[in-house]
């Protein structure tokens, strides 16, 4: 309420300095007439994009908010894949109050803050969502739910693959002849990395690329592997003793599998973009920006 009687008066006072002439051709009438649209809360935005999802998550779902309330309304949204404390900075000079991101907010799965509570990092971190009355939302198990998962759409677009992939997303049949070289150059042009680790032949020519974001954890890794027979299996995360060891035993059994590791935030950014898109679709009416987190690890 206070904010509103102070905006009214910020209109008034400008009104009277400059004249309503001036005003009406400035773009100060778009920021003016912004508080005569009706305002969207967190909650609204949460809502419709559940609804994209056929079922409701149960309870267990980690898609929850992390700071803020449902009744914050909305002055811009940023996407990313984690709430770090450089995006929720980024968020503040955008003014923009609702951050969506897929990854958790507070360094475990579930964001249990109860460990934390004395750790100054999340002090911080915390304090600093609340100074700015910002909500955060994790966007994790809906946009993995939506038909397609948006996550491995928004990665498919950026690889310029969807020409290749088959229906269950995670297989792209490739022109043949790319060479493993080739591969490993186009992943990191596209999706912006460094480097990545691999198992594998440079010169072995792949066409069956199995590509799954993310951390799925090693058991569906190689079950999928398994099953679908790739020539190459990419991956975000894999854990070493896990993955890894897979392959390299495929290999000395005398299968031609590779095996790339792009990084986490890599393999899913891409969701946050698919994510932005959504919400300008929706809600052209708000500021929305896809924050990269970027990669939190350097190579040498
Ligand atoms: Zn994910």
């Amino acid at each position: 309420m206070q904010n509103e009687v102070n905006r009214r008066k910020f209109i008034t006072n400008i009104t009277k300095g400059v004249g309503s002439a001036v005003i009406l051709s400035s773009p100060l009438v778009s920021f003016a007439s912004g508080f005569l649209r009706k305002p969207v809360t967190v909650g609204e935005i949460i809502d419709l994009f559940k609804k994209e999802v056929p079922h409701v998550m149960g309870a267990d779902t980690v898609d929850t908010l992390k700071a803020g309330d449902r009744d914050i309304v909305v002055t811009g949204i940023v996407t990313t894949m984690f709430a770090t404390i450089e995006v929720i900075r980024k968020a503040i000079a955008l003014e923009a109050n609702f951050i969506i991101a897929h990854e958790p907010t507070f360094y475990n799965h579930h964001d249990e803050t109860k460990w934390l509570e004395n750790d100054e990092v999340y002090r911080y971190k915390a304090d600093l969502l609340k100074q700015y009355n910002i909500a955060v939302w994790r966007n994790h198990d809906y946009i993995h739910s939506t038909k397609p998962d948006g996550v491995t759409d928004g990665l498919a677009e950026q690889l310029e693959w969807k020409k290749y992939q088959e229906a269950n997303q995670v297989i792209y049949n490739l022109p043949a002849g790319l060479t493993l070289k080739a591969l490993i150059n186009h992943l990191k042009t596209k999706l912006h990395v460094q480097t990545v680790r691999y198992i594998g032949n440079l010169d072995q020519l792949c066409k069956k690329i199995l590509f799954l974001p993310g951390a799925p954890g090693g058991t569906t890794q190689i079950k999928t592997t398994s099953k679908m027979k790739p020539d190459v299996l990419v991956c975000g995360e894999i854990s070493e003793w896990e993955t890894a060891e897979y392959v390299r035993d495929a290999r000395a059994k005398g299968q031609q599998l590779s095996l790339v590791v792009v990084g986490h935030i890599a393999s899913e950014e891409p969701g946050s973009a698919f994510m932005a898109q959504w919400l300008k679709n929706k809600f052209p009416e708000i500021k929305t920006s896809h924050v990269p987190a970027g990669n939190s690890l350097s190579f040498l």
